[in-house]
């Protein structure tokens, strides 16, 4: 296990179209080593989730775990998670804000559009399907792992680039408004 390097906004590597995992690589005991350096990247820098090519590996691969998370403290918990060749799919057309930021992304937030209720398709770690219904500011997480994983970042999805703010900010200006938002969404959707 080991603490990966992340790559940062302007590397090549998180603009490319990550490629699917087999099997038989994913069994692999240096490919699970890898998914473990992944989890460990992802609790030093404190994210609530990481992708592959953001770790200067373009395969289909993200992790996400919140647990009281200090960048996202009001972010409901998610168990630690593993997904191989993630599939999402919205289960309907209702979307929410949500304040995102990036550790590819340092010291940049912005309002963001996503699903509230969409089906995930994967593998987990072992290479077992996954077929669930994820809903709320957990979907918001999901969506952005998977975004990752295309080659797209939380930037390219802000609709007015006003909302941009970095993370002082963010907590001076906005941070109570969208606490409350978050609290109604959580009361809706269950996380
Ligand atoms: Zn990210």
């Amino acid at each position: 296990m080991a603490i990966l390097k992340v790559a940062q906004i302007g590397h090549p590597i998180l603009r490319q179209q990550a490629r699917l995992v087999t099997r038989d690589e994913l069994r692999t005991p240096a490919f699970q080593a890898f998914i473990d350096s992944m989890i460990d990247t992802m609790h030093d820098a404190a994210g609530a989730g990481l992708a592959a090519n953001q770790v200067h590996e373009p395969v289909q691969v993200c992790v996400m775990e919140v647990k009281d998370n200090p960048r996202y403290p009001y972010k409901p918990n998610i168990p630690l998670t593993v997904l191989v060749n993630p599939v999402l799919t919205p289960l309907s057309e209702t979307k929410f804000e949500n304040f995102e930021g990036c550790l590819s992304v340092p010291d940049m937030r912005g309002i963001v559009r996503r699903f509230v209720e969409i089906r995930v398709q994967a593998w987990d770690r072992l290479g077992e399907p996954i077929d669930a219904v994820i809903r709320g500011i957990t979907a918001g997480t999901y969506q952005h792992e998977c975004d990752h994983l295309a080659g797209s970042l939380f930037i390219d999805r802000v609709e007015d680039p006003r909302t941009l703010c970095t993370w002082k900010e963010f907590s001076r200006q906005h941070e109570a408004r969208f606490r409350e938002h978050v609290k109604e969404i959580v009361e809706h959707y269950g996380s």
